[in-house]
């Protein structure tokens, strides 16, 4: 497969017996909890390496000397010209060693290579760019305050960022955490998911050998959950960037109370909505473009459609496109070049989503796939058919609760009034997509979905310049763009008198 597709296997399994270290404060560290913890390829289930996890002691020992670096200045005090010049390096470190992230993403995740290779690390090379220019460009301002007063605002580092990412984007979520927080003058602890920490490892070994960061401005931990609800418990933490699941961001949310009332960003759960009505233009194309944002990545995107709300008019037509295309995905080795969806991350997941289609198929009609796909080389894998529920109640869990695989509820509808009251109708608001040739319906529509990113004629746009980032129990704060960078700094206001004596 190697010399075929030119994808660097043979490196990267050199590279996984390698061991894997904590990183802290410029130290490469050897985890000191009792327990071990396994790295595997979702496709066969095979170790690809083992790591002692951080202890709790380990923990608080990268909390404390990321503190004690921040207090010192470190890196606050370097030049910013010299802050985005070293995030530019980083960015160029990762466009040198594209194929060898993309191998090692696609490795333990699962997503196909090209998934990996096209977009997910190029893109992580475009965010340590983009933020690099953003190292002199937040400002504080001038307040409108009485004659014979300045008051002025500065934007000042918030201090030790844990920044702690899932397993479904890891170097992406990574990279938007870390290129930020670095951009405003913070330190960083990153933790990255234990089923795919290896692009981390990898970019962190990269850093730590060709730049020369000062030391404990970048750290890392890896470790598990429980060893990572205790850094946000720490008073020398001051801010947590968090994505993952809206469970572990209520814990978040209630360690910053117990603890030095942290500030914490939540990028969460979904379960968004895309309305197809029946004035769709080109309902081909759009169909073709929300089924595969919807099943990339084996479905595995907070952000995905997972619910296609469809009027009554083409519904019959949209599902049976919908089915064609899903019983036509091949499911396979993610490094395979004929395969179109690869395994779920990990046994969990698999688990959770075979749990959830048994569910679906008592509450709405199966159309598409309903089973594990175990054919032939697949048999050891975590492969799953993309599957489609038709007739799909609101109230039921399939169309409320987040699955988080590949698994599509389809609804029909009659009124526009009846299509936002369905869309509207779960805890989560990360996104929705409307397809509508009126344009005054779509702009009405988009102003009465509660969702954090409106997608009209397009589902699924993403720019670094635009805020990502959902509302209610999807999260609180935006990654990307400007946005993200006021959450990763204070605003000090500082007063001056200068009127008559
Ligand atoms: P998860 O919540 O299980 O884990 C995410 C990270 O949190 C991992 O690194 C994990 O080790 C750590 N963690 C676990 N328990 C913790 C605790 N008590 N305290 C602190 N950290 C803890 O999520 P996951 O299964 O890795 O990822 C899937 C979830 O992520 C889905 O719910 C998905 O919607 C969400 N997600 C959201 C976005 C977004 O931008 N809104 C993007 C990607 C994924």
């Amino acid at each position: 497969m190697d010399s075929a597709k030119n994808i660097p296997l043979s490196w990267a399994y050199d590279w996984l017996k390698k061991p894997k270290h904590q990183y802290i404060d410029g130290q490469w560290i050897a985890g000191a909890g009792d327990d071990e913890w396994m790295v595997t390829n979702p496709a066969n289930r095979e170790t690809l390496c083992s790591f002692a996890m951080a202890n709790s002691d380990q923990v608080e020992y990268a909390a404390k000397i990321a503190n004690h670096r921040h207090e010192s200045g470190v890196w606050s005090k370097v030049s910013r010209t010299q802050r985005a010049e070293m995030l530019r390096q980083i960015a160029r470190l990762i466009r040198e060693k594209t194929k060898e992230l993309a191998v090692l993403e696609s490795l333990p995740n699962g997503k196909l290579f090209s998934e990996s290779m096209a977009d997910d690390i190029p893109t992580c090379a475009d965010i340590f760019e983009y933020y690099a220019g953003w190292t002199d460009k937040f400002y504080g301002e001038t307040s409108p305050v009485e004659d014979g007063y300045l008051n002025y605002t500065i934007k000042e580092p918030i201090g030790v960022c844990a920044l702690i990412a899932p397993w479904n984007f890891p170097l992406y979520q990574t990279s938007l955490k870390v290129a930020a927080a670095l951009a405003m003058g913070n330190t960083v602890i990153i933790k990255p998911s234990e089923y795919t920490p290896l692009t981390t490892i990898y970019l962190v070994e990269l850093i730590d050998s060709h730049l020369d960061f000062p030391r404990g401005v970048i750290n890392m931990l890896l470790t598990n959950g429980e060893m990572a609800n205790q850094l946000t418990l720490s008073n020398n933490v001051h801010k947590v960037s968090f994505t993952g699941s809206t469970g572990v961001g209520r814990k978040i949310v209630q360690n910053s109370g117990l603890s030095n009332l942290k500030a914490a960003t939540l990028e969460l759960g979904g379960k968004s909505p895309c309305i197809f009505f029946e004035d769709t233009p080109d309902l081909d194309g759009a169909v073709e473009r929300a089924f595969t944002v919807m099943f990339s990545h084996k479905g595995e995107k907070c952000s995905e459609p997972t619910r296609f709300l469809i009027h009554d008019s083409i519904y019959d037509q949209v599902l049976d496109k919908l089915i064609a295309k899903a019983n036509a995905v091949k499911c396979g080795n993610q490094f395979d070049e004929t395969v179109n969806q690869g395994p779920q991350c990990n046994e969990a997941q698999f688990n959770k989503i075979l749990e959830y289609i048994e569910i679906g198929k008592g509450e709405a009609q199966l159309v598409a796939g309903g089973h594990a796909d175990s054919e032939g080389e697949n048999a050891n894998g975590y492969f799953i058919r993309p599957t489609i529920f038709s007739e799909v109640n609101q109230n039921s869990r399939i169309a409320q609760e987040e699955i988080f695989g590949p698994v599509l509820c389809c609804t029909r509808f009659h009124t526009t009034e009846e299509a936002v009251q369905m869309a509207n109708a779960t805890a989560y608001g990360l996104a929705a997509g409307v397809y509508t040739s009126d344009v005054s319906r779509a702009h009405r529509v988009a102003e009465q979905i509660d969702a954090g990113m409106l997608f009209i004629n397009r589902y699924g746009c993403y720019g670094l310049a635009a805020p990502f980032g959902g509302f209610r129990q999807s999260g609180w704060g935006k990654e990307m763009a400007i946005h993200s960078l006021s959450s990763y700094t204070k605003t000090k206001g500082v007063w001056v008198y200068f009127g008559d004596a």
